[in-house]
């Protein structure tokens, strides 16, 4: 790590301002899944053991730029309370004379949660006045919002300008998981790019044709490279005016010898339904009026589990298919196994494709589950993220 970390600070009585990711989903007021929180903990119960008085910020969906009274953060003060074991203050807004009386009255060891930081609009404007504002109450920054590094907001990127600056463990520890398989894979080194769209990946698969000796390409991404080599792919989701692009990144694979693989054969289905009909086709088969919501045909999955089995690095974006319906989940759940039962070092990035294996059960067989999907998909682009870059570099 070339960044400032918990180590390099004395946190002893300090007012330390944290920025993490608190943007659980929520139902009805309740939270659903807890993981984010549960991520936070060793860098909160840590600044909580060194003595310093801990006051953390979060955005929490999107509010755009007002109050939302659905996107508060009390269930969160609650949920972080029980697991904690501690007490939580939780204040009304995350700057003004309230949370300046709240944090007037802290003592060592004091855990404090300001509001929905996306209730102002100059959070997202990374507004510097505004970025003051949140900085006044303390003495140091600590990042550990890794799912909020890759945007320049007033609390990841603006407050870094007016405190000392460094990285919590969490953070921490996604740019030591990602950042090794990046810069010092051990070979063969597979990548495994799914997710509806071409576009939202090219800047992942051109960065990742410089390092990865496979590149097996599923879900919504196949079926525009398949339409790119000419099979019909009938009413499948196929970006055509990324077919060129598609070509080209064929080409481009070619020359730098890494073996780019589509699916031979796929599951469509005659309607975008969970109950639609379906059936396994080669993908030269594939009926006008039907689409392929599956990259799970049996010849695909094998060579794709083949390929898996000889991997000693696997990174892996996006289900291969529309895993949200267990018709179509076949082959992200078979990748997923693939994953769970191979000794390679195994880094999972994107939100949906954590999600699929935590679906399977899988998540303890794998090295590495990213807590940001947009920070992960950032860093396989080999893109500097804003909100680790702000922090105080290492002497
Ligand atoms: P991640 O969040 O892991 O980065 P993406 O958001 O890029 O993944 O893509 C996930 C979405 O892609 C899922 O909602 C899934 O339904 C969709 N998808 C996968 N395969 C297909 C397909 N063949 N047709 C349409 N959508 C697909
Ligand atoms: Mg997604």
């Amino acid at each position: 790590m070339r960044k400032k970390t918990l180590k390099d600070i004395d946190f002893k009585g300090k007012k330390t301002l944290v920025r993490v990711d608190f943007n659980v989903p929520l139902e009805d007021g309740r939270i659903t899944d807890d993981t984010r929180i549960r991520a936070a903990l060793p860098t909160i119960q840590f600044l909580v053991r060194e003595g310093a008085r801990v006051i953390l910020m979060s955005h929490l969906g999107r509010p755009k730029g007002k109050v939302v009274d659905e996107l508060r953060m009390d269930p969160v003060a609650e949920r972080l309370a029980d697991l904690l074991g501690q007490e939580v203050s939780k204040v009304d807004d995350c700057i003004g004379e309230e949370v300046k009386k709240a944090v007037a009255q802290m003592k060592d060891g004091d855990v404090l949660l300001l509001e929905n930081t996306r209730f102002h609009p100059e959070e997202k404007a990374n507004d510097p006045e505004f970025a003051r504002e949140l900085a006044s109450i303390a003495d140091v920054f600590v990042s550990d919002a890794f799912g909020a590094a890759h945007r320049a907001h007033a609390s990841t990127v603006g407050v870094t300008e007016y405190l000392p600056s460094v990285a919590g463990f969490l953070l921490q520890r996604e740019l030591e998981a990602l950042g090794e398989v990046m810069e010092n894979p051990e070979h063969p080194f597979v990548a495994i790019l799914g997710g509806a769209k071409v576009s939202d990946k090219i800047g992942v698969i051109r960065n990742l044709l410089d390092k990865v000796d496979y590149l097996l390409v599923g879900g919504g991404i196949a079926n525009t490279f398949l339409a790119a080599q000419g099979y019909e792919m009938g009413e499948s989701l196929v970006e055509e005016d990324k077919l060129d692009l598609a070509r080209d990144l064929l080409k481009e694979a070619e020359e730098k010898g890494v073996e780019l693989v589509v699916p031979t054969d796929v599951v469509i289905a005659d309607e975008f339904k969970p109950d639609a009909n379906y059936k396994v086709v080669p993908v030269d088969q594939i009926p006008a009026d039907w689409q392929s919501l599956d990259s799970g045909g049996t010849e695909t999955l094998k060579k794709y589990t083949e390929i898996i089995k000889k991997a000693k690095t696997v990174i892996w974006n996006g289900p291969i298919g529309v895993f949200e319906m267990d018709a179509f989940a076949k082959g992200t759940n078979a990748i997923a196994r693939a994953l769970a039962e191979s000794d390679a070092k195994t880094i999972i990035g994107g939100g949906d494709s954590a999600a699929a294996i935590k679906k399977a059960g899988l998540e303890d067989k794998m090295t590495h589950i990213s807590t940001g999907g947009g920070a992960s998909l950032m860093f396989f682009e080999g893109k500097p993220l804003p909100g680790v870059e702000a922090l105080d570099d290492l002497e």
